[in-house]
């Protein structure tokens, strides 16, 4: 096994990267009930489980999503492997559109590491 996958988990058909992934994209960092989100990074386009993954799995700095990308399908939802654009998972309402499941509803005060809140 590569170097670089002892640190990644397969999750719905793609590779979540990151510190302890689980089946559902929980990670070391964030793994509370409705932690089932993984962020593709603008930077590399590979998914991870968070923020902090990226920072102690990848060896670059994290960029992040320009608006006029946000019609990228950069979330996945950790319970049924639907993916969301970055406009979809932000009118959200914390909830997976395609199967319901519940997302953390406190991961907006990290959205400005991820995608570039202008306004
Ligand atoms: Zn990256
Ligand atoms: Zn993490
Ligand atoms: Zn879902």
């Amino acid at each position: 096994m590569p170097e670089e996958q002892k640190q990644a988990n397969a999750v719905h058909g793609e590779l979540i990267y990151g510190v302890g992934v689980d089946d559902h994209t929980r990670c070391a960092h964030w793994h509370g009930e409705n932690d089932i989100i993984a962020i593709r990074f603008h930077c590399c386009e590979r998914w991870y489980g968070c923020f902090e993954c990226h920072t102690e799995c990848a060896n670059h700095p994290a960029t992040v999503w320009p608006t006029v990308e946000w019609d990228r399908h950069a979330i996945l939802c950790g319970a049924c492997g639907q993916k969301l654009t970055i406009t979809e998972y932000l009118n959200s309402d914390s909830g997976c559109p395609a199967c319901g499941a519940a997302f953390n509803p406190n991961c907006f005060s990290h959205y400005h590491l991820y995608f570039a809140m202008t306004t």
